[in-house]
């Protein structure tokens, strides 16, 4: 009865809960790797957001959302209801489990296998919605759900990572200023993968006052419509969505690349097996259009690829042979295979 008593886990204020998680957030490395593109040596910074405790970007969002529910709603609340891709569910879900309150999230069927277990093993609440939107996307569909549940349950909040300016604040104030303060303002291009946009928009809110000359570039993929393009199927999570961005406005990117699923995948398959670095399908995206543009754009020598999670999340789809052979997807193996060196 001791050990009882003397082993309960108090439970802390969210104040409490949220200071010590922002603690661990962020300060991802940028690591940098060398390509040859069109016969040229091109050096390619990666930042590496899967580095945070629940292996995304996310993370950053997740905290500040949470934070600008305030202190005393977040502790009078019943529950946290929300509609995710993935990562924000698991980060929620950690730090809902830390709060002591239920979290339910609205995903649909892209959700990867391994980042629903990950939710699950945090407690999460997993609503599937299995209807595709007019746009053959599922995030009206989520949103529906995630408005009728918050209007269900009594005393649960929204955080709304969709409309929130918190979502963007977490990169304005957190984001941008690391990848300038890391390169010391030596860069020239940011690139970075959209589907709220809170990324992008954030970033480049700091990049805009803080370093002008550095463009940012947005990546999407085919079948998404943040940059209006054909809407139509697509395979990768957490990049894209069915419906633009709030968060963009007409002078937040200087261009895009749009890229296939199969090249993020090829990408993401070549920095695992040549650079040893397992990252995730967005991460493969956004190097594959950074290359796109670099290709165009000789005069860009120091570019950051924002590489937003970690490849585990994607262990049973791209980097599971058995399932690219299901989808009937080949990839070019011989991608980023280094030259061989002479003496
Ligand atoms: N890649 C991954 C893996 C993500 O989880 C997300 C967030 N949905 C993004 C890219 C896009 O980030 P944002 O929502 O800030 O545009």
């Amino acid at each position: 009865m001791v050990y009882a008593r003397a082993t309960t886990v108090c439970r802390r204020s969210s104040a409490e809960v949220l200071g010590a998680f922002r603690a661990t957030v962020g300060n991802t490395p940028i690591v940098h790797i060398g390509l040859d593109i069109a016969g040229t040596r091109r050096w390619i910074g990666l930042k590496l957001e899967g580095h945070n405790p629940c292996g995304s970007i996310k993370d950053r969002t997740a905290a500040s959302l949470l934070e600008s529910i305030g202190p005393d709603a977040l502790d009078g609340a019943s529950a946290i209801v929300e509609s995710t891709s993935g990562n924000l569910g698991v980060s929620l879900a950690h730090l809902a489990g830390e709060l002591g309150l239920p979290f339910h999230a609205v995903v649909d069927p892209k959700l990867s296998p391994v980042v629903a277990e990950r939710m699950r093993e945090r407690g999460a609440l997993l609503h599937r919605v299995t209807e595709p939107d007019d746009t053959g996307g599922y995030l009206l569909t989520r949103l529906d759900t995630v408005a009728r549940l918050h209007r269900e349950i009594p005393g649960a909040v929204w955080p709304n990572q969709y409309a929130n300016p918190a979502n963007p604040a977490a990169h304005r104030d957190g984001t941008g200023p690391e990848i300038l303060r890391q390169t010391g303002g030596a860069v020239d291009a940011v690139f970075v993968a959209v589907s709220t946009g809170g990324t992008i928009a954030g970033v480049s809110e700091h990049l805009r006052t803080a370093s002008p000359a550095t463009r940012v570039i947005g990546v999407d993929v085919v079948g998404s419509v943040v940059f209006e393009n054909r809407p139509g199927a697509r395979r990768l999570s957490g990049i894209g969505a069915s419906r633009r961005s709030d968060f963009l406005r007409a002078d937040t990117v200087d261009g895009h690349e749009m890229v296939t699923d199969e090249e993020a995948f090829a990408f993401c398959r070549a920095l695992d097996r040549w650079c040893g670095l397992r990252v995730g399908g967005s991460s493969g995206a956004v190097l594959a259009g950074c290359v796109h543009h670099l290709v165009r754009h000789p005069e860009i020598t120091r570019p950051v690829c924002i590489a937003p999670d970690i490849g585990e999340n994607y262990l049973r789809t791209l980097f599971d042979d058995d399932y690219l052979r299901r989808e009937g997807i080949e990839l070019h193996d011989d991608l980023l295979r280094p030259t061989p060196a002479h003496d």
